[in-house]
């Protein structure tokens, strides 16, 4: 297998030092539409500006390089065993490049361990593909973001959510209010209906590789997403709290089988800094988007 460390190594300094384009273009938009002079105009003019000087000079977006998450889609036959020894190779020197700052730290004794490798630190999912195409995401996940991402379980009688879209409406709307801009706003929301503790969340992170403009192939859940996004902007929480029309940028759900007794609702919150990105191997051929 041909060793792929170094287009692994360019895959995670596009996503730790620039944004994607639709994520950008909303932090514009959203700019554009805050009274001009407000805190919140301010906190997107900041924050555009920051994300203009990481990608002119490839530096991190923000000091918190996030947990690095990888969905890959490989060819029946390849290794995986030699595919993510590749990518752990490749994580500590984007680590050692400064380009990931270092972040995995042993639960018990604090220790960092220098290259953003550990115990279950990154995280791979796999998925066997019917083609000879790999296709390798990587999402890197802030830390404050998730400290506000949520799951509940419906009914929930304090925030009348029952079964259905109307209570998942109502917990999400409840999940982003409690936030109140932390996690830094405004932010995305991939959303997970059913599944279990587990699935939930992983289901509900997978939903931020979405671009923003794909639309939900479930009708009911396209409607949810749109109107659950100008609800969100409707609390009035604005940039990092501070008050505003733009909370949130972007919902996306999908939904998962659960068991007759449960019913999750499971929100991955993540900030603005949503870094996304994606290295395609096609017959030799690497293209990153
Ligand atoms: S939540 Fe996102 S923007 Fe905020 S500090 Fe963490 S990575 Fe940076």
């Amino acid at each position: 297998m041909e060793n792929l460390t170094e287009l692994l190594v360019e895959l995670i300094r596009r996503a730790s030092t620039d944004l994607p384009s639709d994520v950008e273009g909303a932090l514009r938009a959203a700019r554009d539409r805050e009274d001009p002079g407000s805190a919140a105009a301010s906190t997107l003019t900041v924050i555009l500006e920051n994300v203009a000087l990481a990608r002119a000079h490839s530096r991190p977006i923000c000091q918190d390089t996030g947990t690095p998450i990888f969905y890959v889609r490989f060819p029946a036959g390849m290794s995986i065993r030699e595919l993510q020894a590749q990518m752990e190779a490749a994580i500590a020197e984007a680590t050692r490049r400064a380009y990931l700052r270092p972040n995995a730290v042993d639960s018990i004794t604090g220790r960092n361990s220098g290259n953003n490798l550990g115990i279950g630190f990154p995280t791979f999912y796999w998925e066997e593909g019917e083609d000879e195409i790999l296709d390798v995401a990587l999402l890197l996940k802030g830390g404050g973001s998730e400290n506000v991402s949520a799951q509940y379980s419906l009914p929930d009688e304090s925030l009348h959510a029952g079964r259905d879209l109307e209570g998942v409406r109502r917990v999400v709307l409840a999940a982003v209010q409690k936030a109140q801009g932390e996690g830094c706003a405004p932010g995305f929301l991939g959303i997970c209906i059913g599944g279990d503790r587990g699935t939930g969340y992983s289901w509900a992170k997978k939903q931020l590789l979405r671009p923003l403009d794909d639309v939900n192939p479930v009708p009911e859940l396209a409607a949810l997403e749109e109107r659950l996004l100008r609800e969100c902007n409707e609390l009035g929480i604005g940039p990092m709290g501070f008050g505003g029309k733009t909370t949130i940028l972007g919902v996306k759900i999908g939904a998962a089988h659960r068991l007759p007794a449960s019913f999750f609702v499971t929100v991955a919150y993540m900030c603005w800094a949503c870094r996304r990105a994606r290295m395609t191997v096609r017959g030799g051929e690497v293209t990153y988007s």
